[in-house]
């Protein structure tokens, strides 16, 4: 078993509510910027965010961080709300936008300008961070610093009205360049940006900073605790200070911070996989290598193994690298519980029971899923000419090899004992059809003799069949840290043999009415879904996952 480690935000929690805090309130939210698709580090901080209000009776807001138009679309916010649906979360009529609080933001640095605590800057980016200092080192205060403030007001609402270019003025908050904390050092809280916004328009000319934005939208939805990844944590500071100028109670919002999630052969930043999207090394946000969420959910993964994965990788303040197996494991032990059995031949290699009936259909009887005996059985037609998998044929084997071949016995799932003795060659000299005899004794699958055979294959009708294309997926990355390399870029890495192309498959009639993102399990080979991609007249499937399981326990 996986050991589920403690998760020290409810402990933190658990205790606050001992103390009596907030009225033993729980309230988080999860704050997506919509610049690009959710992914499975997101998935970890949802099912931390809404799972933690479940926990404790809270509630969870979604809130889009829209505060960076240049990056930012509606696309992106609606697949979000599918995903975070999708994962299982309900965020009820608490759906927020950054941008609803546009004014209230701008009043607020407005506010903090006639306490002296705001002004604008003249000068550009470059010149305010070479002022900046190091951390051992104070900073330079810019000649701006203590301006009037009617002329830092005067100036803001200019800024505002769309008089300067981008670049040209900045609001900063005066707080002190001399402090350690580098993010103290007069932040710069606006910007001037002229890209319309996908929800405002070109009503503003002035976007807040994400640090001014975030922890007052914490604070004027009633937020308790806002969780975020350790890079926050240097933000913490400021986050407060904001909040300070802010409360006229008691109450403020607690930032905590926790490691993001980091997988083994995959690359999580937006700006990475926006790339690899755009360049067309996938085929789009869902192709079913990436690890976003729509992606993970084509290739079959249930959601579900996505908050059992959460749950097991836990929640801590180190930074570390998951194995992108146990995410494989976590898909796996879920479908192995629910999904329907079948049999399909991925590579297929003609048999010919030359003692069976030409025309004749036996129904044979198969079980739908041996986890789950309420699933019952079905029927699976057996005819004189069937498909195996070329690999469970060799002419000439090994010693170990226990599958078929010439003058060998083995058993076919569900139906009958064959026995191997004719191979049929091509001009070239590759096998193209086997010719066998079947004991019609040893229908079921066992021999009243008590007979033993070595192995059992699976199998498809030649003529009783649905054709299929299979996808075979292998990691997108062949590195186990793709992004991780000082000197190289991580498209270096791409695994050129990420995907595979099967378009001669036979799978069992059982699944021809199957609907986009069905799971099966293709008996002996793996877990495989329904791809969106299939139509009346082509059947598409994604090998979600092997059946190897290679976590290590
Ligand atoms: P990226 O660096 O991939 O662009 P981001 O942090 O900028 O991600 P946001 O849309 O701001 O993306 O993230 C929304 C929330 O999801 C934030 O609270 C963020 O901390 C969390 N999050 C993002 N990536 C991860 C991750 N790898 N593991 C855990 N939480 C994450
Ligand atoms: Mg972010
Ligand atoms: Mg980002």
């Amino acid at each position: 078993e996986v050991v589920v480690k403690k998760n020290f935000i409810h402990q933190i929690i658990e205790e606050e509510i001992k103390a009596g805090k907030n009225g033993g309130m729980v309230h988080t939210r999860f704050p997506p910027e919509p610049n690009g698709y959710l992914h499975i580090g997101h998935a970890k901080s949802i099912c931390l965010n809404f799972g933690t209000a479940q926990k404790f009776n809270g509630i969870t807001n979604l809130r889009f961080d829209d505060t960076n138009p240049s990056k930012e679309d509606t696309e992106y916010v609606d697949s979000i709300m599918e995903d975070v649906r999708w994962l299982g979360f309900d965020w009820g009529d608490r759906l927020f936008y950054a941008s609803d609080y546009f004014q209230k933001l701008y009043d607020f640095a407005v506010r903090l300008i006639e306490e002296g605590k705001a002004y604008v800057d003249d000068q550009n980016a470059e010149t305010i961070s070479s002022q900046k200092g190091t951390p051992t080192r104070p900073g330079t205060e810019s000649p701006f610093r203590n301006r009037p403030v009617a002329e830092s007001l005067d100036l803001f609402q200019r800024m505002k009205a769309g008089e300067f270019n981008e670049g040209e003025r900045v609001l900063r908050a005066k707080i002190d360049m001399a402090s350690p904390n580098m993010h103290m050092r007069d932040p710069i809280i606006y910007r001037i940006m002229k890209t319309p916004h996908h929800r405002t328009g070109d009503k503003w000319s002035v976007y807040p900073m994400y640090d001014f934005a975030h922890g007052q939208c914490d604070y004027w939805e009633g937020i308790t605790h806002s969780v975020c990844t350790l890079e926050f944590e240097v933000h913490r500071p400021l986050y407060d200070w904001f909040i300070d100028q802010l409360k006229d109670s008691d109450y403020r919002p607690r930032q905590i911070e926790f490691a993001r999630l980091n997988l083994t052969y995959t690359v999580m930043s937006k700006r990475k996989l926006l790339q690899l999207v755009k360049e067309n090394y996938v085929n789009g946000w869902d192709d079913p290598r990436m690890p976003t969420i729509c992606g993970l959910r084509r290739r079959g993964y249930t959601s579900a193994s996505i908050r059992n994965f959460a749950e097991r990788i836990g929640v801590t303040k180190v930074d570390g690298v998951i194995d992108v197996a146990l995410l494989e494991h976590s898909v796996r032990e879920d479908l192995n519980k629910h999904a329907q059995r079948v049999m399909g031949v991925l590579n297929p290699l003609k048999v010919v029971i030359t003692n069976f009936p030409e025309g004749q259909v036996d129904e044979l009887d198969a079980v739908n899923n041996p986890e789950n005996p309420d699933a019952g059985t079905r029927k699976v037609p057996f005819t004189r000419e069937i498909y195996i998998e070329r690999d469970d044929f060799m002419e000439n084997p090994p010693r170990k090899f226990f599958r078929l071949s010439p003058g060998k016995e083995v058993r076919l799932r569900y139906a009958y004992f064959i026995t191997c003795n004719e191979v049929v060659k091509d001009e070239n000299g590759e096998v193209v059809e086997l010719r066998c005899t079947y004991d019609p004794a040893s229908r079921g699958g066992n021999s009243p003799d008590g007979r033993k055979v070595k192995a059992t294959l699976h199998w498809v009708s030649v003529t009783e069949n649905v054709k299929a294309e299979v996808r075979l997926y292998d990691r997108l990355f062949s590195d186990e840290e793709p992004d991780g390399h000082k000197d190289k870029d991580f498209l270096e890495f791409l695994n050129p043999d990420s995907l595979e192309v099967l378009d001669n498959c036979y799978v069992e009639p059982f699944v021809k009415d199957a609907k986009a993102l069905d799971s099966f399990q293709f008996e002996r080979l793996g877990y495989f879904n329904v791809d969106p991609d299939t139509s009346s007249d082509k059947l598409v499937f994604n090998r979600t996952a092997p059946l190897r399981d290679t976590w290590a326990k």
